[in-house]
């Protein structure tokens, strides 16, 4: 019996006996469409519909695994969204960015505190229709205090320069605010103490689309544990407030050591630029990729 066969089941028999539990019935038919959703994510149909259902295959070098991508659910319908959200994220309440700033205080919430020297939370304007989503700070940024002003923020920069964007037209974060000492990847427990921050700040700003920079980036944004490869090139839906699709796409610093995949990433970011294009939202600049 497939996952759906069995949830409908569960649903028919909370619905079929003389005390009808209507929670269960309605946690069954969120179960329903949710597998749904997955199903459409696994087959790349991205539901939001328009140029993006038509969404590429996941990169054949990447190895990719079908089964892995199941989570990151595609899929920007409202109504999906609405019931995923009821069980596990509660819809997040938008404030502005100062005020996520100033709940964030000097955090003291895990180990990642005790080694840095600058918080660093994000930069960009908070009406950026285009939000970049990296990693976490590295030396460079723990020193100054802003994300993305080492060698991979240059290549950033340079990114989206030839989108048509400017550093302060679109609004860069990361997913933890201090750096992991030694440059190595935030570990669970520190995502989980940081991530609604970025939650909060996506809620904030209200991009219309979000790029995940690296598998860290889009492995938090999407709750899957699928290999970058696989992710990339492709839209999938972030759950906040209301979905937003998401763009996972290589690392600027993966790309400063893998120069040959910067073809992939530009190809990825020319969907980003189409999509934009397809919402309504143009470029201050003309795109150079
Ligand atoms: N890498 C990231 O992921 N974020 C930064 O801010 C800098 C480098």
């Amino acid at each position: 019996m497939s996952d759906i066969d069995s949830s409908s089941a569960d649903g028919a028999r909370a619905g079929s006996g003389a005390d009808v539990d209507p929670r269960a019935e309605l946690r069954s038919l969120a179960a329903a469409l949710r597998l749904h959703a997955e199903q459409l994510d696994r087959v790349g149909i991205y539901a939001a519909g328009g140029a993006a259902a038509l969404a590429p295959p996941p990169d054949a070098d990447a190895g990719a695994d079908a089964g892995a991508g199941a989570s990151a659910v595609a899929g920007a319908d409202a109504a999906v969204a609405e019931v995923a959200g009821e069980d596990d994220s509660p819809p997040v309440e938008r404030v502005s960015l100062a005020v996520v700033r100033e709940d964030l205080g000097e955090c003291t919430r895990c180990k990642l505190s005790a080694t840095r020297t600058n918080i660093v939370f994000g930069v960009g304007s908070e009406t950026a229709p285009l939000m970049f989503v990296g990693e976490g700070p590295g030396a460079e940024e723990d020193r100054r205090g802003e994300p993305f002003v080492g060698a991979a923020g240059q290549l950033l920069d340079r990114m989206i320069g030839a989108m048509g964007w400017t550093r302060d037209g679109v609004y860069i974060a990361n997913i933890v605010k201090c750096r992991p000492p030694g440059n190595r990847d935030p570990e669970p427990d520190e995502v989980d103490e940081c991530l609604p921050f970025l939650h909060r700040q996506i809620g904030a700003v209200a991009p219309r689309i979000i790029v995940a920079l690296g598998k860290p980036a889009a492995h938090a944004l999407l709750q899957t544990r699928a290999p970058i490869g696989a992710l990339r090139g492709r839209f999938h839906s972030f759950r906040g407030i209301r979905p937003i699709p998401v763009m996972p796409t290589f690392h600027p610093a993966f790309l400063l050591r893998s120069p040959d995949r910067k073809r992939h990433a530009w190809s990825d970011l020319k969907q980003v630029i189409d999509e934009l294009e397809r919402l309504g939202v143009r470029s201050p600049n003309p795109a150079r990729v």
